[in-house]
């Protein structure tokens, strides 16, 4: 296990700060951190939150968080229903000046309106149970990927899928790859280097493994160029589509089984790697804040973005200095998801492109693209979803470039949706600079 400190800027989970507190003792489920207590109404959070700009019956942030615990301290109240228009961006954690922690108040509120107030057989809840454990279903889908990418890319489908279930129409299902990840890691015969004193294990999340694969493949040659021996454990969902949807017991039982796996592999001397800036989130804030069983702190310190990972490790500047990617694949729109923000990642990205020959990137700015995972995806939410997309897209569009960059797969769904860019991973860059778009079929 690497002994190299993770940062400790503000934005940036896994702090030794963090010490959960009894707020409301008759309540049981309800610990909170430091600072509960702190809100003093400044309502920064409020003017910083996506959905408050461009939804006027959205209360936001300050209510959902400390407003709501207050009501709630002085009487049984109900949870107010809104908590579920919040699309768990996180963007009002990184911006309060108190350390309120909002989004933690808003995961607790809403999978205590879940499974309290929400009714079981609602159309609502069935959607969201599908949406939220999108894990369980990919296996099926992945099966026979052609018919179901044919089948879910008939208009038929989209059409029933808004008026049976309520997820909208008006986007194109993501495709699944013909091989997943980990199959392809398994027919490689795994790792191809051994070194005890580089070793990491790949969190590759879903969306990576059954539709992205390119992806993980991307991590897998950029590190072990860089000698790094590659473990992969078994995993379930991070986790991240769960908390948006208030399914906390669902959320609890993915992150049993990741904490396990990861804890094992941090003990055979790994650290963890994610290419999702959403999983990375969730493994170091998400885990801790919410689930108090054994390992969840070890695996929160010791996780990682997988770009920001090797600026630390490596001399990854001196690596691309004079490298280049070929000039069909040089001249990107970067977007920072929310989630790699609230990590204090946001601009990384620019700074490695930053010694590739010929790499022209821009970042188009610091507004949300709108989707935040599974909230897009819901038909009610799809016009909201949009007008917050629409500062991304317009500076897209200004940016003329060739190819839309991004860490989280959500947002590239949003950024191609919303303008018709192809969209890539930083990976996917560093792969084409470091080890050629010739890489080998291994
Ligand atoms: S930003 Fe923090 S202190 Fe200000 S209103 Fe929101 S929760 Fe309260
Ligand atoms: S998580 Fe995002 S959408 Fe939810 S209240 Fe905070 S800023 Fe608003």
């Amino acid at each position: 296990m690497s002994d190299a400190e993770q940062p400790t800027d503000d934005g940036v989970p896994g702090d030794d700060e963090f010490e959960p507190i009894q707020v409301f003792p008759e309540a049981e489920d309800m610990d909170l951190r430091p600072g509960a207590d702190d809100c003093y109404k400044c309502s920064t959070c409020d003017t910083n939150c996506p959905v408050a700009e461009v939804d006027d019956e959205f209360p936001g942030p300050k209510f959902q968080g400390p407003e709501q615990w207050r009501l709630k301290r002085q009487d049984d109240r109900d949870i107010d229903d809104s908590v579920m228009k919040c699309s768990n961006c996180m963007r009002c954690d990184s911006a309060c000046p108190s350390d309120v922690p909002l989004s933690q108040m808003h995961n607790t509120a809403r999978g205590e309106y879940v499974e309290e107030q929400m009714e079981k057989f609602s159309r609502e809840y069935v959607r969201n149970r599908i949406l939220a454990n999108y894990r369980r279903l990919a296996p099926l889908g992945s099966m026979f990927p052609r018919t179901t990418n044919f089948v879910m890319g008939l208009s038929a489908t989209q059409w029933l899928g808004e008026k049976v279930l309520g997820i909208t129409g008006e986007r194109e299902f993501p495709e699944f790859a013909t091989e997943t990840f980990r199959e392809w890691w398994t027919a490689r015969g795994g790792a191809q280097v051994r070194n005890e004193d580089k070793r990491i294990a790949y969190f590759h999340g879903c969306y990576s493994n059954y539709n992205t694969p390119e992806v993980g493949k991307a991590l897998v040659r950029v590190y072990e160029h860089l000698g790094y021996e590659i473990m992969v454990p078994d995993q379930h969902c991070s986790g991240t589509p769960m908390f948006a949807n208030g399914m906390l017991e669902d959320a609890r039982r993915s992150a049993e089984t990741n904490v396990r796996e990861l804890g094992a592999a941090i003990a055979d001397g790994a650290d963890i790697v994610a290419s999702c800036s959403s999983c990375s989130m969730s493994l170091r804030q998400e885990y801790p804040e919410l689930f108090d069983f054994e390992g969840t702190e070890e695996v929160a310190a010791n996780t990682w973005d997988a770009v920001e990972y090797l600026r630390v490790h490596e001399d990854l500047e001196g690596e691309l200095e004079g490298t280049s990617v070929g000039d069909e694949f040089e001249n990107f729109a970067y977007h920072a998801p929310c989630h790699a923000r609230n990590q204090g990642l946001d601009g990384q990205t620019m700074e490695v492109l930053a010694p590739i020959d010929g790499v022209e990137a821009r970042d188009v700015g610091d507004s949300c693209s709108g989707i935040s995972g599974t909230y897009g995806w819901k038909a009610e939410n799809y016009e909201t979803s949009m007008k917050i997309g629409d500062e991304m897209f317009d500076h897209m569009e200004d940016a003329d470039a060739e190819t839309g960059l991004t860490e989280c797969p959500t947002c590239s769904m949003q950024m191609e949706h919303g303008t018709g860019y192809e969209i890539t991973h930083t990976l996917e860059v560093l792969e084409a600079a470091l080890v050629g778009t010739e890489a080998d079929s291994q």
